[in-house]
């Protein structure tokens, strides 16, 4: 067996097929490329205990199969799983890439089972997935050690805290790529490369180009090291643009929350059920929109477009404990503007807002308000109005909590071919790049997201770019 899970040699080797990146994408490319017998390394900027990037925060992947299972509820047919994607923001990207990835979906679950994954029976909860999506026992985090445990067993060996700098190209040929390998500088040679570096979320002065200083407030929910860089060295070297350019996913999190890497504990549910103030005091969208998927990707972008990307929300007993409890508490007093004061917001006009818009509310709201769906209890003579779950907030104790746009992924990646093969700007191909997940997710959806999908098109991706990287190299 080769050595694995090591640093850098001192001189210098050649790869079938190098893999940049350690999370889903990049680890499914790696074996992949191994099961066509390609000798394969796979560079992950982060350290062993942080490795794994976005994925290691997901929880599930969406995929066809034709009836139930001891991990999903029912069917999800091939239509309906093309019909919501077609639903999501401005629909696919590239048609065509966009249904190879739905096709391929099929036999992903088996392949995951064959290559370390786990899965969870379905569980009821908020999220109400069961019958779509299925569920990574012991989440992203334990998904990625089996993938990792599964490398090692092959002998593929990983680098840590290598951060590939730069990839060196001879006309659409890539030679090699320098990498920081814990402060060394090494050149690395590769037959073939798959990228496979997730988005550019964490850079901060990269999102400042399209956001200004309102990035400032934001939080990125995944690691730091999702920067763009290799997508940078792409765009630079004349891929073509796959996916909105200023686009990003992001959910409404705790403002308190970290900087970077809160993963899914900080995300705040209680919107739906309460309402969120501005700086200024005022409402600024319906808060009753919808749970799901909505609320989920909404809300990020509604407070980043708020004075200092702010917000204040606000509900009272009645229903309180109908969401996930926020991981830091929350603050609670016995009048609203005691909430409002402990968040940090001047009481007034904060606490006429509320008044008026519980002069809106209807007084029978309480035998009509349903948290299991969309109940029609609106505002009525209130702007904006809250179309659904609209309770009066008149029942002591009063809670609050603030929250911050929290950025998951940005849409913006390279284009590539159906074989994963890097498309440059005059439609010509690079001859040995390839891409996998979200650094290519814009072929198959240019804004949006569906919930599970990111794992689904890494893993179809990953699949395609490190099998058609090891033929290439192997050819
Ligand atoms: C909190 C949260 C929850 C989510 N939940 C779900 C879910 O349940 N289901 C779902 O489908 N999707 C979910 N997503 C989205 C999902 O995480 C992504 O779609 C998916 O993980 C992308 O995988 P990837 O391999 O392309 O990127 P990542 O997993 O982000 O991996 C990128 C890798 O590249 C490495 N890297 C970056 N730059 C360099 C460099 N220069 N050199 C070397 N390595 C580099 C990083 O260290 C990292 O290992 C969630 C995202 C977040 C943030």
């Amino acid at each position: 067996m080769a050595e694995v899970h090591r640093r850098a040699p001192d001189r210098p080797e050649r790869w079938d097929v190098v893999v940049i990146g350690g999370g889903n994408a990049a680890l499914v490319s790696a074996m992949s490329a191994h099961d066509q017998g390609a000798r394969v390394l796979v560079l992950e900027r982060a350290d062993r205990t942080f490795r794994g990037g976005n994925s290691r925060h997901t929880r599930n992947i969406r995929c066809v199969h034709r009836s139930a299972d001891d991990y999903n509820t029912g069917a999800y047919p091939y239509d309906e799983l093309w019909k919501d994607l077609c639903g999501v923001g401005t629909g696919p990207s590239d048609e065509d890439l966009a249904e190879l990835t739905v096709t391929e979906s099929e036999s992903v679950p088996d392949w995951m089972s064959a290559h370390g994954a786990l899965w969870q029976k379905p569980l009821a909860g908020t999220l109400h997935l069961g019958r779509t999506n299925r569920f990574f026992l012991g989440g992203g985090k334990a998904l990625i050690n089996g993938y990792y445990r599964e490398l090692e067993r092959r002998g593929i060996p990983v680098w840590y805290e290598a951060k590939v700098e730069s990839l060196e190209f001879d006309g659409p040929r890539c030679n090699s790529l320098v990498v920081d390998v814990g402060g060394k500088r090494v050149t690395v040679t590769a037959t073939a490369v798959v990228c496979a570096s997730g988005g550019f979320e964490a850079n901060l002065d990269w999102l400042r180009e399209y956001w200004g200083d309102a990035v400032s407030n934001y939080h990125i929910r995944g690691p730091r090291f999702n920067d763009g860089l290799v997508l940078r060295q792409l765009l630079d070297n004349g891929a073509a643009v796959a996916g909105e350019q200023r686009g990003f996913h992001s959910v409404a999190v705790d403002a308190r929350s970290p900087k970077f890497d809160g993963g899914i504990a900080t995300r705040i549910d209680s919107i739906p059920f309460g309402v969120v103030l501005n700086k200024k005091g005022e409402r600024f969208y319906d808060e009753g929109e919808d749970i799901w998927p909505k609320r989920y990707a909404i809300w990020g972008r509604n407070l980043a477009g708020q004075p200092d990307q702010i917000g204040y929300c606000v509900w009272d007993s009645k229903v309180q404990g109908l969401f996930l409890p926020p991981m830091y508490g929350v603050y609670k007093a016995d009048s609203i503007a005691g909430v409002l004061d402990a968040m940090g917001l001047p009481t007034e006009p904060g606490r006429t807002t509320i008044e008026r818009f519980n002069a809106g509310a209807p007084a029978d709201a309480a035998g009509r308000f349903d948290p299991g769906g969309l109940d029609g209890v609106a505002t009525a003579g209130v702007v904006p109005a809250k179309t659904n779950w609209a309770q009066r907030i008149d029942t002591p104790p009063y809670y609050g909590i603030t929250v911050r746009p929290g950025i998951t992924f940005t849409y913006m990646g390279v284009k590539v071919n159906a074989g994963g093969r890097v498309v440059l700007e005059d439609g010509s191909t690079m001859e040995n790049v390839f891409a996998a997940g979200e650094i290519m997710s814009g072929n198959v959806l240019s804004s949006g997201y569906l919930a599970g999908f990111g794992m689904t098109i890494g893993t179809v991706w990953g699949r395609i770019s490190g099998r058609e990287a090891a033929r290439h190299a192997l050819r």
